[in-house]
C-alpha cells in the first residue's frame, strides 16, 4: 500500500505517482510506523512519572505544613 503525501489517497504497491497531485507515492506502511515512533511507550511512561511526582509533592507539603499549623 502506497499513500500521497499531499492529498493522502491510498493506491496499489504498482503505483509510483499520484494522478492528481503528480507527487511521488509514499510506503504507507513507513508512513505509520514514524507516527508511533513519534510518541514512544517510554514518554507516557515520564509522563505518568512526572504526575507521581507532584503528585507526592503535594502530599509532602500537606503533611509537613499541616502538622505546623
Ligand atoms: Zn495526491
Amino acid at each position: 500500500m502506497k499513500i500521497c503525501p499531499l492529498c493522502h489517497t491510498k493506491f496499489e504497491d504498482s503505483a509510483e505517482y499520484c494522478p492528481k497531485c503528480k507527487a511521488q507515492l509514499e510506503d504507507f506502511e513507513e508512513a505509520e510506523k514514524e507516527e508511533q515512533k513519534a510518541v514512544p511507550k517510554s514518554f507516557w511512561i515520564a509522563l505518568l512519572g512526572t504526575f507521581a511526582f507532584i503528585g507526592g509533592m503535594i502530599l509532602l507539603y500537606k503533611l509537613v505544613y499541616g502538622a505546623f499549623m
